[in-house]
């Protein structure tokens, strides 16, 4: 018996499919995190790690088993401990370059997930962090992070945000009160 051969549940499978429409922005990680019955941050981790690593990471991920790429583990420690030191506040893409410079050559994909782990704030600094900030995630890779390029203010004495992903460089606009 091949114990690396995927076998999709029923359930798996009906997760992929509510996953997909998420992938290609065509369903809010909101929507089927009520469709899942996970959490928004659950659902946001399942879109890093299924953009990451295909079909096998959604069963990994769901089965909560460490991925085949266990081997790695000793590489992905080295650089988490780089991303959390060293590169500290720097994106993936940044992040990935100053890596490879010292001899951690890793893809910017695999990166990707402890970049943003590290960079991401603590779970008890989202109440303090800035209103206008929370919760706000690149709907194309995920990152968190922005660059504000400017703000004006809207009708009904909102504000409007041009924001850029520092990760990928695509622009969205923020309504706020
Ligand atoms: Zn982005």
């Amino acid at each position: 018996m091949n114990e690396d051969r995927i076998e999709m549940s029923q359930r798996e499978r009906d997760r992929l499919k509510v996953m997909a429409p998420v992938l290609s922005n065509e369903r809010t990680a909101t929507e089927a995190a009520r469709l899942l019955e996970l959490s928004v941050r659950q659902v946001r981790r399942l879109r890093r790690r299924l953009e990451a690593g295909g079909d096998a990471a959604i069963i990994h991920g769901l089965r909560g088993r460490p991925s085949d790429r266990r081997r790695d583990e000793r590489l992905r420690r080295r650089v988490v401990a780089a991303c959390r030191g060293t590169f500290a506040g720097l994106g993936p893409t940044m992040a990935a370059e100053k890596l490879a410079a010292i001899g951690l050559a890793v893809p910017k994909e695999t990166l990707m997930p402890a970049a943003s782990t590290s960079l991401k704030p603590l779970p008890t600094s989202a109440a303090v962090a800035p209103a206008d900030q929370r919760g706000l995630v690149c709907r194309h890779c995920g990152c968190e992070h922005f660059r504000v390029i400017y703000t004006r203010p809207a009708w009904g004495g909102r504000i409007t945000r041009r924001r850029e992903c520092r990760n990928c460089g695509r622009r969205m606009t923020t309504w706020e009160r």
